[in-house]
């Protein structure tokens, strides 16, 4: 295939990015890069400075080096919607990021700013949480608190900058479903777990029986998904279960690249048959086992250091006299953006005080429970069909 072949591109239903989720406001975003003959294309895998990107014609692979290097937060990611240079050889350059929507990002050390960016532009951080165990409820809060914050850590990746509601929505599976077989029982499960997390939903799911599945994929079917939780909760089962296959385990994928030849690729992004895209990196098998345990306050350990020596204890780090955070800005110890994310991990962080505001706890709930009836509405949409 000649690289101009890559270039007949429409946002057309028939458009085959679509399914990875391209849509209206990435076309926007993408007009100038086409305009210089660059095509887009979504991360489907990152390893060494190459990339696996998936365009309209089919699995690229591309250098990453003209990408700003040697910074983390710039440096191609899997999810990542790109403009992919079609002209030269093997690999092709990837010449842009387009701005990401969000970015799960995992803060390397609380001494730096930088972090390392695990998966970007995810809409759904679903939570899985085994029936197999007694629930610690505890658990699932930070697990929350995780999601909440991670998505949403760096303000330079935010799109939204002011409501957390733009970022990635948490959802909380509880797994192996077939192992609480009382349906009572269940219930007060799931209803246990909607009390910890107001506002979030909570869905019983059994990827043995399939129970709960439809709901689970109606959820997840607007979007781009990936799956925490701590490792036996049965992550990969349910995305088998979503899949349809085996995808997890044997994911090599043939697949053709821009010259016409078969490459073996092993996609970190899959497109789901329900809609949506699940993505799974070995960066975020790993997140069950680190932050959750530590507590989202140790991202920003130097902030919380500095706030310490502010001369109110109350110190909002606005404009208050004697704040040691602002001071630290001024000499440029502390840099402005990092002062900006931990506003934000502040601000996103109210989500958990939600529990305890009964206003804002129904604001959430309406939103959730129209999202649920218009999941269910699909589900016995789907089933209709079927029967
Ligand atoms: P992961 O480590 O989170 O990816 O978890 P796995 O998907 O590997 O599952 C861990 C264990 O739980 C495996 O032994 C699975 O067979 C089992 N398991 C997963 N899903 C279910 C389920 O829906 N029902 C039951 N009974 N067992 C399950
Ligand atoms: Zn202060």
């Amino acid at each position: 295939m000649s690289p101009s072949s890559l270039l007949g591109f429409s946002s057309t239903s028939s458009n085959p990015l679509v399914p990875y989720g391209w849509d209206a406001g990435w076309e926007a975003e993408f007009t100038l890069h086409a305009e210089q003959g660059l095509v887009p294309g979504r991360v489907i895998r990152v390893d060494r400075g190459l990339c696996d990107v998936i365009a309209s014609a089919g699995t690229v692979r591309a250098a990453t080096e003209f990408v700003v290097p040697r910074d983390p937060m710039k440096v191609v990611c899997t999810g990542d919607w790109v403009a992919v240079d079609p002209e030269g050889g093997d690999p092709r350059y990837v010449r842009t990021i387009l701005p990401r929507r969000t970015a799960f990002v995992r803060s390397t050390s609380s001494k730096r700013s930088e972090g390392q960016v695990l998966a970007t532009n995810i809409d759904h951080i679903v939570i899985c949480v085994s029936l197999a165990v007694e629930l610690d409820l505890g658990r699932i809060e930070r697990f929350l608190a995780l999601a909440m914050s991670s998505s949403s850590g760096e303000a330079l990746l935010r799109k939204s900058a002011d409501s957390w509601e733009s970022g990635a929505q948490p959802l909380v599976v509880l797994t192996k479903a077939d192992l609480v077989p009382d349906p009572v029982g269940l219930s007060y499960l799931v209803r246990d777990v909607e009390t910890t997390a107001p506002g979030v939903p909570v869905l019983a799911v059994s990827a043995l029986t399939g129970d709960g599945l439809d709901v689970l994929a109606a959820a997840v079917a607007g979007g781009t998904s990936v799956l925490l939780g701590q490792s036996g909760a049965g992550k990969s089962s349910l995305a088998n279960a979503l899949l349809g296959e085996d995808v997890m385990g044997v994911r090599h994928t043939r697949d053709v690249d821009g010259k016409g030849r078969h490459t073996t690729t092993t996609r970190n992004l899959l497109v789901l048959p329900g809609g949506g895209v699940l993505i799974d990196t070995p960066g975020l098998r790993g997140v069950g086992l680190w932050d959750a345990e530590n507590g989202v306050g140790q991202v920003f350990a130097e902030i919380e250091e500095l706030a310490a020596r502010c001369r109110f204890h109350d110190c909002a780090h606005d404009s208050e006299p004697g704040c040691a955070v602002l001071a630290a800005v001024d000499t440029g110890a502390l840099p402005e953006r990092r002062l900006d994310s931990y506003r934000k991990l502040m601000r996103e962080n109210q989500w958990i005080t939600a529990k305890s505001d009964a206003r804002l706890r129904a604001e959430i709930r309406r939103d959730w429970k129209r999202k649920g009836a218009e999941g269910r509405a699909a589900a016995a949409a789907k089933r209709g069909r079927r029967g």
